[in-house]
């Protein structure tokens, strides 16, 4: 199955008269071989289900259908869903589904099927990477891996430990879901347009989480979100209004540290110490 070379993507995009557009976050990827590792990383056991989101040209989608027994293709701009058609026919690529859909309005429920596994593989758009991976994660339990390139910052802030300088909410949030690997970097010129930065390939595996309630859940993502919007103050200072110091005292976090410092454990301890506290005031 030959892969999409750089000039066949300028053909067809200058035939079809796309530009790409900066706001989709359109750096379409022109090395065949980046393409394959991508799709061999993400590939499982085999015969698995995928989900492909922005699948562009289809640089990476004609890598991934052989592997795959079905790619469910979310793709938000009209103009570039023709030239996706004619590659996968020319090859003869026919177990893809393609969908014109902004992703972040894509109801997941009612378009995968119930009690199947997917793995989301992509060249994510830039400016919804964290925050698609974190939605994903929250709202979407049967994708159980995610294969995503994105910018090298957000893949090092997304798979970094705590007392790092990467340390962030997005962080803790999708360490509280899944497991992240750095696989390998991807350089600037392999994409066209070319970008101004790297590139990662991050592999997030969903861990099975023990169930929580949605407002334990609720108060983990505010004590998160309270505790790095003041990042350079500590605990007692950045949770004022949410969480005190005996509280912080019950669970043995020192009220001096800083948010940069607490594990995922550590938010979700607070959160359920929270509850209690409100259950022996109730
Ligand atoms: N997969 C292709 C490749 O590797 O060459 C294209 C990757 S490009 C970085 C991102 C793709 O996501 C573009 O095709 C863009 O139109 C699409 N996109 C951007 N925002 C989107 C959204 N909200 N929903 C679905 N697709 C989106």
């Amino acid at each position: 199955m030959s892969g999409l070379t750089k000039s066949e993507l300028l053909r067809r995009l200058e035939v079809a008269g796309v530009r790409p557009s900066k706001a989709l976050g359109q750096n379409f990827l022109i090395d065949a071989n980046v393409a394959q590792r991508i799709a061999k990383l993400a590939s499982g056991a085999g015969g698995r289900r995928y989900i492909e989101v922005g699948p562009g040209a289809g640089a990476l989608t004609v890598a991934l259908a052989p592997m795959a027994e079905a790619v469910l293709a979310i793709e938000a701009d009209r103009y570039v869903i023709p030239i996706l058609f004619d590659v996968l026919a020319q090859r003869e690529i026919s177990n893809v589904r393609v969908l014109h859909q902004d992703v972040m309005d894509f109801s997941w429920c009612n378009e995968l099927d119930q009690g199947e596994s997917y793995c989301l593989c992509a060249n994510l758009p830039y400016n919804i990477a964290a925050t698609l991976i974190v939605r994903i994660l929250e709202e979407v339990p049967s994708i159980d891996r995610l294969v995503v390139m994105v910018q090298d910052e957000v893949g090092r802030r997304i798979a970094s430990d705590p007392g790092t300088r990467q340390y962030s909410g997005v962080s803790a949030k999708v360490a509280y879901w899944a497991t992240t690997k750095i696989a390998f970097s991807v350089s600037p010129s392999v994409f066209f347009p070319q970008p101004n930065v790297e590139s990662v390939v991050i592999d997030v595996t969903r861990r099975a989480v023990a169930p929580i309630s949605e407002a334990t859940y609720g108060l983990f993502s505010d004590i998160v979100k309270a505790g790095f919007s003041r990042r350079r103050q500590m605990l007692r200072r950045s949770l004022a209004g949410i969480a005190d110091i005996g509280i912080l005292d019950s669970v043995g976090i020192e009220p001096s540290l800083r948010a940069e410092r607490l594990s995922y454990l550590d938010f979700l301890k607070i959160a359920e110490a929270l509850v209690e506290s409100d259950r022996g005031r109730e």
